[in-house]
């Protein structure tokens, strides 16, 4: 059944999210170096680059984008909201801190996390009136270290007490989705509200299987991202569990930023370039993604699936 919920610029019906790119990002930029340095990042240039990048998604008919950067790895809600309110795209935002380990992370109790990330449920988000969608949670290659399990026993108590769905990173070399899992698990999050993120970056349908098991949905969400799978083996894989019957808990992305502050991507040079001259960017499903699955005989309802009905399911369970 259709439900209200919380995108930027305010509430919409679940029945409105149309074709959804589930794990994406407008910007992403360390607002210490921000900060400091003028020459580390731009924010006018970046929103008429974002714009054009964004508005040309819009054109191949995507409706919503769930912006998935985390308080601590440079979140902007300002840029989410200039760029929703100029292209129309729907953009859901969310709460919760990423995983390194930062000073400020030390020797702070669950509740202390779990205080911040409810002062955006309930009051808004960095000084706006831009409630959250989710809640995103980390564990990065260091896996469930004494510092994450706390941070995400926080998201879990969140989780728990808001109501709003869970999407992790995780990594599938430490298999820490099984570990997130085990955590959420422990609280009794509804497994159809969460979706445990980067597992597209594998082939291992053993790990994949394991994890679909415990009811969650599975990101295979940076396609175009080649170096860490290429797209014939993305495809292979998602082709794989939907033969062996897991569709309606796939979600495909491609985990792509109008400008991440990556130690690859300089500033100066990407001021400068067109969002298409990369081919890794919002448009990659469809441009590249989609045609193959076509010519490999998967069918439009399948895409349908994966694009509206599993991110309407979502943000409905
Ligand atoms: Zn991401």
């Amino acid at each position: 059944m259709a439900k209200v919920i919380q995108s930027v610029t305010g509430p919409i019906s679940t029945d409105q999210l149309g074709v959804t790119l589930m794990h994406e990002h407008i910007l992403q930029a360390n607002w210490t170096m921000r900060q400091c340095y003028a020459e580390w990042f731009q924010y006018e240039p970046f929103i008429e680059r974002a714009v054009e990048d964004v508005k040309r998604t819009v054109d191949i008919g995507v409706r919503t984008m769930v912006e998935q950067s985390p308080v601590c790895l440079g979140r902007d809600i300002h840029a989410m909201l200039d760029v929703a309110r100029r292209t129309g795209m729907q953009i859901i935002a969310a709460t919760g801190f990423f995983y390194t380990e930062n000073q400020w992370t030390f020797n702070r109790k669950a509740e202390s996390f779990y205080k911040f990330i409810m002062l955006d449920i309930t009051k808004g988000m960095q000084g706006t009136d831009s409630k959250p969608g989710l809640i995103k949670c980390a564990t990065d290659v260091a896996g469930i270290t004494p510092v994450n399990e706390i941070m995400l026993h926080a998201h879990a108590m969140a989780a728990a007490d808001s109501g709003l769905p869970v999407a992790t990173h995780s990594c599938y070399a430490n298999r820490s989705g099984i570990g997130q899992m085990d955590i959420f698990d422990k609280y009794r999050l509804n497994p159809k509200k969460i979706l445990i993120g980067h597992c597209g970056d594998t082939n291992d349908i053993g790990y994949l299987e394991e994890l679909l098991s415990r009811g969650c949905y599975i990101g295979l969400d940076r396609f175009g991202d080649d170096e860490k799978n290429p797209l014939e083996k993305r495809v292979d894989t998602l082709m794989k569990l939907c033969e062996r019957g897991w569709i309606e808990q796939l979600i495909i992305s491609h985990d792509y930023a109008s400008f991440v502050d990556l130690g690859q991507y300089d500033w100066d040079v990407m001021k400068e370039s067109d969002p298409d001259d990369a081919k890794y960017n919002y448009r990659y499903i469809h441009r590249y993604a989609l045609p193959l699955l076509r010519q490999k005989g998967f069918l439009e309802e399948q895409i349908d699936q994966l694009l509206v009905k599993n991110p309407q399911a979502f943000f409905e369970a």
